[in-house]
């Protein structure tokens, strides 16, 4: 008997991709998908990892497409599972006075990709993609820009003196050249469909506009074989060859990229026990071989903090004490190869 409408050779793929899913203890909560650059459904698995954050016994595999090279994670959770990864206290930031400076500054570096902008006539046009509680519109604004934000977290409600997006950026009621300057503060690496975030780039630009975007640099140890990506919350790891077919895609042309940590820190933690295992023994360095860090080490042991502690801390791990001293110097030395592990694209709509 054959039932309208249904396929099935699909029927029976899905139900197989359902059993498949199961097994992982997935269900309905995790998803495959295929390349969100290519559309390829090829990939090979390059490491694992649990949510370091939040549920230390779910682990997520990172793979990377076998046609174009983007790293994603896969199966991932579905987008209505994703809320649980962010609960209430991800959004949190002290509210001192150190943590103000480190804004100020921060913003001023940002505000740096926009300057060329600056000099027409005319008030320009912001929209900052993922702008939290809508400090850094605000700095620009005080500049003598007009700002717009989206941001789907709660933090949004408490924006009152500009008119901020509350649905994610593909969808917001703009749908044609509006911005002088589009931001997205790591941004990308946390979407479920980054093309849908580049086409929308690409509409609301103005031609000759940027689309300006930090996330973490793919091709750093840190990213790639240190295990310091925040997963799930990141789901998509870019480099430069992605990022410019991306580019190419949705019609932007690369006009700066700069690779370093002025802006946000990516630092390589534990290079030294990766370096030892992997490039001097020729081993595979894999998560159970990343020693804890020392704000694990505290929690898992119930230590307050202080100079005991830390000392325990350095009879656990001496490696990871030697590790740190060496940090400046291993940074340096990424940021003049263009390999740390956070980078900064600045790109013109054509
Ligand atoms: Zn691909």
């Amino acid at each position: 008997m054959a039932i309208p409408g249904l396929n099935w050779m699909n029927f029976l793929g899905t139900l197989e991709a359902t059993s498949r899913l199961q097994e992982l203890g997935g269900g309905d909560r995790l998803e495959n998908v295929a390349c969100n650059l290519c559309g390829s459904a090829k990939h090979t698995p390059v490491y694992a990892m649990p949510d370091r954050l939040y549920f230390r016994e779910e682990f997520f595999t990172v793979v990377e497409c076998d046609q174009c090279g983007l790293a994603f994670v896969n199966p991932r959770p579905t987008l209505a599972e994703m809320q649980k990864y962010y609960p209430p206290e991800y959004y949190l930031s002290p509210p001192t006075a150190s943590h103000s400076r480190y804004l100020r500054r921060r913003f001023t570096e940002e505000a740096k990709y926009l300057k060329e902008l600056e000099n027409g006539s005319g008030r320009k046009k912001l929209l900052d993609v993922g702008c939290a509680n809508g400090d850094f519109p605000r700095f620009m604004a005080a500049r003598g820009w007009d700002v717009e934000g989206v941001e789907i977290s709660e933090s949004s409600q408490r924006i009152t003196d500009f008119r901020v997006h509350t649905q994610e950026f593909q969808d917001i009621p703009v749908n044609e050249p509006t911005y002088d300057a589009v931001t997205a503060w790591a941004v990308l690496e946390h979407v479920h469909d980054p093309m849908a975030y580049f086409r929308k780039a690409s509409t609301v630009v103005k031609k000759g506009g940027f689309f300006v975007f930090l996330t973490p640099n793919y091709h750093s140890l840190a990213s790639r074989h240190l295990f310091c990506e925040d997963i799930p919350r990141h789901l998509y790891f870019y480099t430069r060859e992605t990022v410019r077919q991306y580019l190419e895609k949705t019609g932007f042309a690369l006009e700066k990229e700069v690779n370093g940590r002025k802006i946000y820190k990516l630092a390589p933690m534990n290079w030294l026990t990766y370096m030892m295992k992997a490039r001097l023994m020729g081993k595979e360095y894999t998560y159970k071989d990343v020693p804890l860090s020392s704000k694990e080490f505290r929690r898992l042991n119930n230590l307050p903090g202080g100079i005991v502690t830390s000392l325990k801390y350095a009879a656990y791990s001496p490696a990871s004490v030697v590790d740190r001293m060496l940090w400046p110097a291993i940074e340096t030395a990424q940021i003049l190869r263009k390999s740390y592990g956070v980078s900064t694209y600045a790109v013109r709509r054509l």
